[in-house]
């Protein structure tokens, strides 16, 4: 059960998939080791964007550092065993949150950032890809929740990347402003995964369009995208100012989106259409693949695209990839 005030977001689909791994892992669990990088040659190196987080970047630190948890419900399942053998989780949880942190708080005052208290990874058997969710008592207490069915059926050569790319999108969560629970679902995730757009993080198969039956808040990659062209209109902190703009209030369109951009969402919406439709004529591709992973992008976009029906089924998710976002008041 939870509060009004903790909504439950849940994860894109985003499998990249079309066989489970039958890769037989190349090394035992070394949690003292660094995890395996560029040099297993069953990784693909991370595409990251110049603008994420590195060791010479300012860090954006929070009013109180949220302590940062792990929680394994069955230490022999198999994406269990693949999340520890890939990733350190305290690093990759520190490095989530400082992601998200710099892209939706640099420059802001430091209590604008939500008092997140405490975070906690839940590694467990469930349908799905992952959810984020506040504690019924406190909301700022969190636990995002990952598949390890999900962990476990991502071919190798992504699985590192994409496990790093949910846990970015679920941390946006954590920190994101809602308009006290009235934004719009499909923009609370349309800014989570803009989060994990800028970080370098999109899987191959995420594709900037905007299709007939499409909105600005149809929500995932479609928003994000759209977030991702308002940059160019309205400078690289629009998303940081939509965000910010969530704070503390209660969300009305007109009012909101005058106030961010001083135009009707929907008329940008169509601006954002059309200039796909031109880009796509002009034949430079941008309403194809828009995320190379570098060593085939098209051949795994493919790949992909025919695994989804497959991860779609096998883990009950909609065709439309997407999992109903509305946030549940239960
Ligand atoms: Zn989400």
């Amino acid at each position: 059960m939870t509060s009004p005030a903790t909504p439950k977001y849940f994860q894109t689909m985003s499998p990249a998939t079309t066989t489970p791994s039958t890769t037989t892992p190349s090394a035992p669990p070394q949690p003292s080791a660094p995890p395996p990088t560029s040099n297993n040659s069953s990784e693909t190196p991370t595409t990251k964007s110049n603008d994420s987080p590195t060791p010479n970047t300012p860090k954006v630190h929070p009013p109180r550092k949220p302590l940062l948890r792990l929680e394994l419900r069955d230490l022999s399942s198999p994406g269990a065993f693949s999340f520890l053998r890939l990733l350190h989780a305290s690093t990759a949880l520190e490095d989530a949150v400082h992601t998200v942190l710099h892209h939706l708080y640099t420059a802001l005052p430091p209590h604008h950032i939500p008092p997140t208290r405490s975070i906690t990874l839940v590694l467990e058997a469930m349908e799905g890809v992952a959810y984020t969710k506040g504690s019924s008592l406190d909301a700022d207490h969190k636990s995002i929740h990952l598949s390890t069915d999900y962990i476990a059926h991502i071919p190798d050569a992504r699985k590192k990347e994409e496990i790093t790319g949910v846990l970015v999108h679920e941390m946006v969560h954590c920190w994101q402003h809602n308009a006290q629970g009235t934004a719009p679902g499909g923009l609370i995730e349309g800014i989570a995964d803009w989060v994990r757009l800028k970080a370098g993080y999109a899987p191959p198969h995420w594709k900037r369009v905007a299709g007939g039956k499409d909105k600005w808040d149809s929500g995932y990659e479609r928003t994000g995208f759209f977030l991702e062209w308002l940059e160019q209109l309205y400078g690289e902190d629009i998303v940081r100012r939509i965000n910010n703009e969530l704070r503390g209030c209660e969300y009305e369109g007109a009012a909101f989106w005058g106030k961010c951009c001083g135009k009707d969402v929907e008329a940008l919406w169509e601006e954002y259409r059309a200039f796909l439709d031109k880009d796509s004529a002009g034949g430079s591709g941008s309403g194809a693949l828009v995320e190379e992973d570098g060593q085939g992008g098209n051949q795994t976009a493919k790949q992909s695209q025919g695994g989804e029906a497959e991860m779609a089924k096998k883990f009950d998710i909609p065709d439309n990839k997407v999992i109903p976002v509305r946030p549940r008041f239960t």
